[in-house]
């Protein structure tokens, strides 16, 4: 399935293929919250990232998280791409996994398909305020799940 993208001010737009189209992993942690997630978190899906086509490229900018590890503060590889004319977050990129390209299902105009279920990750990291729906059909983790997101959809029959 082919995806295509903007940010706000439409001054970046990008396409990039996917076999994981479902955006149903809402992360709570606070990189997520701070930097794309007002509501309390953010939800990125996943692209083949040797597809992904980019226009108004010069208007990207990067942002690596720092996270904080007792005294240390590390930079994460992680490269958050994002508008610097409007701030739309628009995907991550990691050099630890160069094959895939994780884009906000924000950033996305193609119509997605809706999950069924939502899986709500780092819920260690939400804080009071955020209300996180309780559903019987979702699922709940405090850190990370073991499911990959390619497991996700083709356990379930969604891989396309
Ligand atoms: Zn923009
Ligand atoms: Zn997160």
């Amino acid at each position: 399935m082919l995806l295509n993208g903007s940010c706000h001010c439409q001054r970046v737009k990008f396409s990039v293929e996917t076999h994981t189209p479902y955006p149903y992993m809402r992360c709570y942690c606070s990189i997520c919250r701070k930097t794309q997630g007002g509501g309390g978190y953010a939800i990125n899906i996943m692209g083949e990232a040797d597809t992904l086509k980019v226009l108004g490229e010069h208007n990207l900018s990067i942002y690596h998280a720092r996270i904080k590890e007792g005294r240390k503060t590390l930079r994460s590889p992680g490269r958050r791409h994002f508008c610097r004319k409007c701030g739309s977050s628009l995907w991550v990129w990691d050099p630890r996994w160069p094959q895939w390209v994780y884009p906000f299902a924000s950033a996305i105009d193609t119509p997605l398909p809706r999950p069924r279920e939502v899986q709500h990750i780092l819920l260690n990291y939400a804080p009071r305020w955020v209300e996180v729906p309780r559903r019987k059909t979702d699922r709940y983790f405090r850190e990370f799940p073991r499911e990959s997101i390619i497991d996700w959809h083709q356990k379930r029959g969604l891989y396309k």
